[in-house]
């Protein structure tokens, strides 16, 4: 059987689709994720919990977008993205297990 190859230029693909991406991420709670490694005041912000960055500051924000998903923002190191990215920083795994650690604790 004759098996196309990759379209030029794309990159491998991730272990799971951005539809079940997203449709994770909207039920995954960032702020409580969060919380284990950071205080965070009612407006979502607090001291940024990246290993490298030494925060002296809520430089860190949690936000919910009008995709109904919760993002975080750094504004001392420039650290941003979604929960996936979050405890792939955090937990120095992939973004294939962070997908698995997260769809087993919001299933
Ligand atoms: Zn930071």
């Amino acid at each position: 059987m004759f098996v196309p190859p990759t379209p030029h230029g794309r990159k491998a693909r991730r272990p799971y689709t951005r539809t079940d991406r997203d449709e994770l991420l909207r039920r995954v709670d960032l702020r409580a994720l969060a919380s284990a490694f950071t205080t965070l005041n009612p407006g979502g912000h607090g001291r940024c919990p990246h290993p490298n960055h030494d925060d002296r500051n809520p430089s860190f924000g949690v936000f919910r977008g009008r995709d109904g998903i919760e993002r975080f923002k750094c504004h001392g190191c420039g650290w941003s993205g979604t929960a996936i990215d979050f405890v792939v920083a955090m937990r120095s795994i992939t973004m294939g297990e962070a997908f698995r650690y997260l769809e087993e604790r919001w299933a």
